[in-house]
């Protein structure tokens, strides 16, 4: 019998690494940040490096939303194909999406370089591999945009995947510029970090209510105590869908499970991120502690009662699909978990204005 689950490993592996007051009385500052995940903690730490005076609030403690489930794979490319995106946006634009992606990873290992911030931070390669013959065609079309646009691509026949990464493809994309990091801890560091230099944060501190006809913006937290500010940031995650009556994104559950430490895996796996063409898709990626990760079984059903009975079916299905492309894998559960996740329809973010609510901003990574 199991008594608990649904913990997600960076959550046990870390535990609660900060904690901070829950807001007592009224206040002003100049902009609140809503949300203290890996969003809230990156738009934090960019305004306070403007010089901001900034406070934070979340109505958890830090990092307990998706930020602590999720499997932190750091890809330029985003679910929507480039070609598909192009064809939405314009390819300009598209492309300079895509690069906006790989400039972000690479900001991101900066950041965490210059303030030595803890977090497991690897650069890697990204495989992007067909999982039939069918797929291979449109996928080899969307090598040939990608390279066009110098993102740093080339093309893997798949005998050549099998040698190098151990795994059944029809071939795929190999990219120079992804990585993968513990983004639960990443952002409580750089919370901690920016409290040490004058931020203020309220966990355990919800949103309410909000004014912003007044000359100042007022909001409310749940016990009634006022925080006046000059501009209120989103950074509130998946549940931002609730406030936002435009119909920005479609959310699923999504399951992943870690092996358990030192297994046997091709070299060169252990430096690639690796996803496929499937539907719903497989991922995998090492740990910085020696675990193979993988994810996806994306379902948007969902029954709160089966929780526990679902992301066992899906652990094993997910496993059981990587046992099919990787035959030589000897892969022993040891953790697993599932959580929400967002997509928009062009798999972009949704960052800036809401026509809604005129005087606020909304940083909301949907699709990661
Ligand atoms: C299993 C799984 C795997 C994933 N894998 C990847 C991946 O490989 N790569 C990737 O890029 N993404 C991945 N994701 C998605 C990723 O988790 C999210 O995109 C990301 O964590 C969102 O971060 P966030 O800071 O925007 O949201 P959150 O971490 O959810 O933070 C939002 C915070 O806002 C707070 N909040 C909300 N409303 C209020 C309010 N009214 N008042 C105060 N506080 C409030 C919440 O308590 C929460 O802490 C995955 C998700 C899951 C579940």
């Amino acid at each position: 019998m199991r008594l608990r689950t649904f913990e997600s490993f960076w959550l046990l592996k870390n535990g609660l690494l900060y904690t901070y007051p829950s807001i007592q009385k009224d206040i002003s500052t100049e902009i609140v940040v809503v949300g203290g995940g890996i969003t809230g903690a990156l738009t934090s730490h960019a305004l306070v490096e403007k010089g901001y005076k900034v406070t934070l609030i979340d109505k958890r403690d830090i990092g307990q939303g998706s930020s602590s489930a999720t499997t932190s794979m750091l890809q330029y490319e985003i679910d929507v194909p480039l070609s598909e995106l192009s064809t939405m946006i314009g390819a300009y634009a598209a492309a300079q999406c895509y690069k906006a992606g790989i400039e972000a990873i690479n900001k991101l290992g900066q950041l965490v370089k210059e303030n030595k911030i803890d977090c497991g931070f690897e650069k890697k390669e990204s495989l992007y591999i067909a999982h039939n013959e069918e797929a291979a065609q449109s996928l080899y079309e969307e090598f040939e945009i990608r390279n066009k646009c110098q993102l740093g691509v080339k093309w893997l026949k798949p005998e050549e995947i099998l040698k190098i990464y151990g795994l059944k493809s029809f071939g795929g994309i190999l990219s120079q510029t992804a990585a993968s990091v513990d983004a639960y801890k990443l952002a409580h560091e750089l919370i901690h970090y920016n409290v040490n230099r004058g931020m203020t944060v309220f966990d355990q501190t919800e949103l309410k209510d909000f004014d912003f006809s007044a000359e100042k913006t007022i909001i409310t937290s749940s016990e009634g105590h006022k925080i006046s500010c000059k501009k209120v940031i989103f950074c509130s995650g998946f549940e931002s869908t609730k406030m936002i009556k435009e119909d920005i994104a479609k959310l699923f559950y999504t399951y992943a499970c870690v092996s358990e430490k030192e297994i046997k895996i091709p070299k060169k796996l252990k430096n690639t991120l690796v996803w496929d063409t499937n539907e719903p898709y497989l991922y995998m990626r090492t740990t910085d502690d020696g675990r193979l990760l993988v994810g996806g079984e994306d379902s948007s059903v969902n029954f709160p009662f089966f929780q526990q009975q679902i992301k066992e079916s899906k652990t094993s299905k997910l496993i059981q699909t990587l046992e099919e492309i990787m035959p030589d894998i000897k892969f022993i559960e040891d953790f697993s978990w599932g959580g929400t996740f967002g997509s928009t329809k062009d798999g972009l973010p949704y960052i800036g204005k809401s026509p809604e609510f005129e005087h606020a901003l909304f940083v909301l990574s949907f699709g990661g």
